[in-house]
């Protein structure tokens, strides 16, 4: 462990209590952050890095809660198209040639990405997850691994396999598990009951994507005569321990189940749009149902970037454009859903910017020339609608990005071997 001081911050900007502090240091050891002070430092308290944060701003890191980062490995591969489309034509044939050391360098590529993008924490859904989380552990960012389960065939993606994974050796770093069963439509009515009881019985999140377009609600009706958040609850999957990405097709009804049974739904809007899924989550009203709305990206293959900065402008813009109402979910209501609510969405520790707190936060230039406007700016709306580049990542204390260089992982090798990994998955 180091310890790390953070020092004279222009502002501080705290998306849990929304409140905003200026010109303090902030000082951070083994337990997080220790302290945060207005002036002179205490004497006698070594630093392994002091960092100069003046003309920045420090808030909490961001956390993408769905994902498949091994999918940059695809980025680019199948725009233009609809899910459908998008998955039969294009996704799954590359995904049969990948193997687990091509996911690996994907998954690598795409925690860069996100260290960039000031994600401090993330769930990933996809397969050889012993890989994905080896690679996340290396990252130094806290990330929940949710094996992808399918009863369709799909080579190593059994619900044994899943659970094997998760019972293997620990990996150590800020990793942790959760049961990833793909979809109702990609998995059989016994696997999501036996993914309910493995849930129950190891307190383990259940991960997956729930009604994302219109079609599969028409066939969850036809086949199962209900909807699918009634199929949820019927297969006893509806509790606080569930995060439904999308959840863009559902009804007020649906809605209100989800609140009441304490359960995460994750907003994807861009992944949505690009696939041209033509509806958008009911977020304000899944929020006044109580239900836990966060942020995805979804993977680079749908995006097709990792910018979760970019996907809460995206999501707060369509939300006002589409319902007539520049308030209908504000930057400061998306800081809080990417911080406070994903961090609950993965079973993180709330992350108060505030002595005790773990110290998951990121800092960037104020004065870059895209931040700077008039002196009355608010700032969740500056950080969400004008989109800073960030230039420090720190998590659980520990830094994984200062002045805007890597230091958990080795960069430029990763670019390398992933350039020389897509021409070998593209021409083979
Ligand atoms: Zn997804």
């Amino acid at each position: 462990m180091c310890a790390v001081l953070l020092k004279n911050v222009s502002i501080i900007y705290d998306s849990y209590s929304r409140r905003l502090l200026r010109g303090r240091d902030i000082f951070v050891g083994d337990n997080g952050i220790e302290s945060i002070l207005e002036g002179e430092s205490p004497s006698g308290s070594k630093r392994d890095f002091v960092v100069d944060c003046s003309g920045k701003a420090v808030t909490q890191g961001l956390g993408n809660s769905h994902t498949h980062l091994g999918m940059t490995l695809l980025r680019g591969h199948a725009d233009g198209l609809s899910l459908r489309q998008w998955l039969n034509d294009r996704v799954w044939p590359i995904e049969r040639r990948l193997k687990p050391e091509h996911i690996r360098t994907g998954v690598e590529l795409g925690l860069t990405e996100s260290i960039r993008a000031g994600v401090t924490g993330l769930t990933d859904m996809y397969f050889s997850s012993q890989e994905v989380a080896r690679a996340a552990a290396s990252s130094g960012l806290r990330v929940l691994v949710a094996p992808a389960i399918f009863d369709t065939g799909v080579p190593d993606s059994s619900l044994n396999n899943c659970l094997s994974v998760i019972n293997s050796q620990p990996v150590g770093g800020l990793v942790s598990f959760a049961l990833g069963p793909h979809s109702i439509y990609a998995c059989s009515e016994e696997t999501l009951m036996k993914v309910g009881e493995f849930s129950r019985a190891k307190s383990l999140r259940v991960h997956i994507h729930l009604a994302e377009t219109r079609l599969e609600q028409v066939e969850c009706e036809r086949s199962k005569g209900m909807r699918e958040v009634e199929y949820l609850r019927k297969m006893d999957l509806l509790s606080k321990r569930l995060t439904a990405a999308h959840a863009v097709w559902i009804t007020k009804q649906e809605a209100n189940l989800l609140g009441k049974a304490g359960a995460s739904s994750v907003f994807c809007p861009v992944s949505n749009s690009k696939l041209a899924e033509g509806g958008i989550s009911p977020v304000p009203e899944l929020l006044a149902a109580g239900t836990n709305v966060s942020f995805g990206t979804d993977g680079p293959a749908s995006n097709n970037s990792l910018s979760l900065i970019e996907t809460m402008k995206f999501g707060s813009l369509l939300l006002s454009h589409s319902r007539w109402d520049p308030q209908s979910v504000t930057p400061s209501v998306c800081l809080e859903m990417a911080t406070k609510n994903a961090y609950a969405a993965m079973d993180f520790p709330e992350n108060h910017l505030a002595p005790g707190g773990p110290a998951d936060l990121i800092a960037f230039d104020l004065r870059q020339p895209g931040m700077l406007g008039a002196l009355s700016a608010d700032f969740p709306n500056l950080l969400v609608y004008s989109g800073p580049s960030v230039d420090h990542v720190i998590v659980n204390g520990q830094p994984v990005m200062l002045d805007r260089r890597i230091l958990t992982m080795d960069e430029e090798e990763i670019k390398n071997r992933f350039e020389s990994t897509v021409s070998n998955i593209y021409q083979t």
